[in-house]
Order: structure tokens, then sequence, then C-alpha cells
């Protein structure tokens, strides 16, 4: 198993699923740091924007200064791995006419885009790089409408729509991969951090 324990990993935890994250990089050997300050962002070689309500977040982020910080931080070429709201947080365009957050991916997105039938369900995704089908939680989640810009990698897919994408040091993710046992997303984002910055 590869040794992560040189890096720190942070969760932005201003609202949503935290702990759950926290305990995913804990179970790869890398130090996990729950962020409520713009400082603590110097001590992270990646960052996750958790699962929540988009707009919450958004709205603390901004308040707390986040909004630039973070811009600067990817601008540094650090990994930022943004899941469900975080997904929304990182896009450049959300449907509908709202104000986007961080505008750092090229990717428009679709909020509660599964509708109120299926506000919740839980599928196997086949994702580019993967051995094995990923067990994915989907909770009144986006997708990913456009990618608008060749840049965008797509790992999954489901009904036609990219729930899974990349692009250079950012991961976007529509769904929860920190509510199974499956570590292999989490991997998948500690191998860019490691990529960003090789172990010494
Ligand atoms: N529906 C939420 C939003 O639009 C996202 C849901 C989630 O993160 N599980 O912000």
């Amino acid at each position: 198993m590869t040794d992560y324990s040189a890096y720190t990993v942070g969760v932005l935890a201003l609202q949503g699923a935290v702990t759950e994250h926290m305990r995913q990089i804990e179970q790869l050997g890398a130090t996990a740091l729950a962020v409520k300050t713009v400082e603590q962002l110097a001590l992270l070689d990646g960052l996750i924007l958790p699962g929540g309500e988009s707009t919450a977040i958004g709205r603390l982020m901004r308040h707390y200064g986040f909004i630039e910080a973070i811009r600067d931080f990817a601008r540094q070429r650090k990994p930022l791995f943004g899941t469900c709201a975080g997904m929304i947080l990182l896009a450049k365009a959300i449907e509908g006419g709202e104000a986007a957050h961080l505008q750092l991916m090229d990717i428009r997105v679709q909020r509660n885009a599964f509708g109120r039938q299926t506000d919740s369900f839980q599928t196997d995704l086949k994702v580019k790089g993967l051995a094995q089908p990923f067990p994915a939680v989907f909770i009144r989640a986006p997708y990913i409408r456009h990618i608008t810009s060749s840049a965008v990698e797509k790992l999954a897919e489901f009904n036609g729509n990219t729930v899974l994408a990349k692009q250079d040091n950012l991961l976007a993710c529509a769904f929860h991969p920190e509510l199974t046992d499956d570590l292999s997303i989490m991997r998948l984002f500690l191998t860019m951090i490691e990529q960003a910055r090789p172990h010494r």
C-alpha cells in the first residue's frame, strides 16, 4: 500500500459531511484536518469540499474569506476535491442563472438533478481507472450538464450524465464516496496530491 503519511488533507468544515471524509483520509494513512479558518489552508497538501447545502456553504465561504483563499490554493496547483455540494462550489456555472461560487472548473452543473422521486439512491458505477464498480450514493445530487473545455476528463457517467470528472488539480464528484467503505475514489485524490507534491 502506498504511504501517504507525509500528506495533510483538509476538509472544509463550515457545514456538511465532514467527519466521514476525515475517516477515509486517516484510513489511507494521511493526516486529516477540519478546516475552519483560511490560515489553516497553508498547512494542507489538498482540500476537500464536502457535500451539504451549496448555498449555505457558499455563503459561509464568502463570509470567512474562503473564496479568494481557495482560488489562491488552486492557483498553487494544490489539489481540490468537491463532492456533491462541493462539486457545485467548484463549477464555473450553475444552471438556472444562480451565481457560481469558486468558478474554478470548466463545468456547468445542474443542482438537484435527479428530481424528487429519486431523492437518494445507490448504484454501482463504472469508473475510469478503477478495476471494480464503485458503490455510488447519490443524495439530492447534482450532475454535470456541460463540460466547457477539453481540459475536463470524464471519469464516470450515470444515465448519460457526467457524475465524476477531473481537470488538472481539480476532482469533482456528484455522489458521496465518503459514505461507503470503498476507499478507491479517496485513493484517486491522494494520488493527485502525491503527483502534485512528490514524497521526499
Ligand atoms: N442539493 C444540495 C445542493 O444543491 C447538494 C446535496 C449534497 O451535497 N448531498 O447544494
